[in-house]
């Protein structure tokens, strides 16, 4: 199948699911995460008309912005991002969807504030419990967006999480109503001066439950690149 079968096939199926769940199909956002792919095949992304490109690996992500973002679209980091590293990344990168320690937030902060720029962040929560996932316990939440709600460079937009890769679509659907529950809950509190609008969830395999269950932002690899 081609990129511009594989987009198309991966739109209609977002649309049946906002069908199913009544949602307005304009809220759910496609990023193209383009891990797989190098840099002629992340330009032919672009040009199909997916401009949101995510990169979970500072090493490929920095050649892929250099060598593209004259071509415009919207640059996302997805991956694990460690603190010496956020050098790299602040002022080229316009959404962070990592942010799950009090330390990378301090470090984004610092960076953003020399380049006296705003960076918008999803705080990465571990729904899950998953030992191997990264992100924010839910039972501590709370507190962190206590902490870094002074960081008036974080401009906190929404939360992340990743689901374990099984087949059961009951666990997941838990894991996506959770992470949307816990946004309505910061914004119930006013944890933030503006609500949090985003949520980033649902990748390959579970990105229809995700649809159903409110995701803003669907992470997509495998179905448009190795399908
Ligand atoms: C690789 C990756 C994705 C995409 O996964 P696929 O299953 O290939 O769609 C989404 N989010 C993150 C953080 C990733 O690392």
């Amino acid at each position: 199948m081609s990129l511009l079968e594989n987009i198309q096939q991966v739109k209609q199926r977002i649309d049946q699911a906002c069908e199913k769940s009544s949602r307005n199909v304009s809220e759910v956002k496609i990023i193209a995460v383009t891990k797989y792919i190098g840099v002629e095949e992340t330009k032919h992304v672009l040009e199909s008309g997916l401009t949101r490109i995510g990169e979970n690996k500072v090493q490929s992500a920095i050649p892929k912005h250099e060598a593209l973002s004259s071509l415009g679209g919207e640059w996302h980091f997805i991956g694990y991002l460690q603190t010496n590293k956020v050098k790299q990344i602040i002022g080229k990168f316009d959404y962070i969807h990592s942010l799950d320690r009090l330390s990378l937030a301090e470090a984004i902060h610092k960076r953003a504030t020399q380049l006296q720029t705003r960076v918008k962040c999803l705080i990465q929560v571990n729904v899950s419990g998953e030992e191997s996932k990264g992100g924010v316990d839910p039972k501590e939440l709370f507190d962190f967006c206590q902490s870094i709600r002074h960081y008036e460079t974080l401009e906190i937009v929404g939360l992340m999480t990743m689901a374990p890769h099984i087949n059961d679509t009951s666990p997941l659907r838990d894991i996506f109503r959770g992470l949307r529950e816990l946004r309505d809950q910061i914004n119930q509190q006013q944890l933030f001066d503006e609500p949090l609008l985003e949520l980033s969830m649902g990748m390959s395999n579970d990105f229809e439950i995700a649809v159903e269950e409110g995701a803003t932002f669907v992470r997509l690899g495998t179905v448009l690149f190795k399908s």
